[in-house]
């Protein structure tokens, strides 16, 4: 419903350069050229956490990441573009363009993915609130659509934390210490030996998010993922943000 008002009341032009859209493809946010615009994130990586190895030493961003937490990857470095797309999904109300961000991720690889549950980062009660939709939800369920994998709402925020933007890794990080548990579910209810709310061991979860800047936020997401018996988490994001150096 939503969607379809949405789609009345918008121009039929790219959301990003303005061009018209031909009225084929009317539906559309985001024009080929735009698209093309977006810089994929690329390796040479961190096997694990996908970011440009350091020129020397080890990955320290992954360094303390959950056992469980395997891989995270990312479609397109936040350049302009990229970031104007994520806003529009977060703060713009246009939770239609989830699908095209969705489109960007289809080919990043996961191990088992084929088998996942896609289980997006949940918002707090009062952000919810205020944005009446949770992006990572609703990146998750346009993933869902071209991977045929099911969303499991698997995660509750149970607190509402500050805004990450202008904090350091470190600060990020007891920012979203113990930010997450993780609910009941059906599935996890209706596993022998498990109690409620316990994810069905062996089944890889795939955290659905629509940025990753210092990992902070996932790796907590993993935890309580991990505490509950998962044994694979991996993680995917639209934007990539390029980490600011703090130090
Ligand atoms: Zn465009
Ligand atoms: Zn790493």
């Amino acid at each position: 419903m939503r969607e379809a008002v949405e789609q009345l009341l918008l121009p039929a032009e790219c959301l990003l350069c303005r061009a018209l859209f031909s009225f084929r493809d009317a539906g559309r946010l985001v024009c080929d050229v735009c698209r093309h615009r977006w810089r994929p994130v690329r390796p040479p990586w961190c096997a694990r956490c996908g970011q440009p190895e350091p020129s020397f030493g080890r990955c320290r961003l992954c360094a303390e990441w959950p056992a469980a937490f395997g891989v995270a990857r990312s479609a397109v470095w936040l350049d302009a573009g990229a970031r104007e797309a994520v806003h529009a999904l977060k703060y713009g109300g246009l939770s239609r363009i989830a699908a095209e961000l969705a489109a960007a991720m289809v080919a990043l690889e996961l191990p088992g993915v084929e088998s996942a549950w896609l289980v997006p980062i949940p918002l707090g009660r009062a952000r919810f609130r205020d944005r009446g939709y949770n992006q990572s939800e609703r990146l998750a369920r346009a993933l869902s659509r071209r991977w045929g994998r099911p969303v499991v709402e698997l995660l509750v925020r149970t607190r509402d934390t500050a805004a990450q933007t202008a904090l350091t890794p470190e600060a990020r990080l007891a920012n979203v210490a113990g930010a997450f548990s993780v609910r009941a579910t059906r599935a996890g209810a209706a596993t022998p030996g498990h109690g409620p709310g316990v994810t069905p061991p062996g089944r890889p979860l795939v955290l659905v998010d629509d940025v990753f800047t210092t990992g902070a936020t996932l790796a907590e997401a993993a935890r309580a993922l991990d505490r509950a018996g998962a044994h694979t988490v991996s993680a995917v994001t639209f934007g990539r943000a390029v980490v600011p150096d703090f130090t």
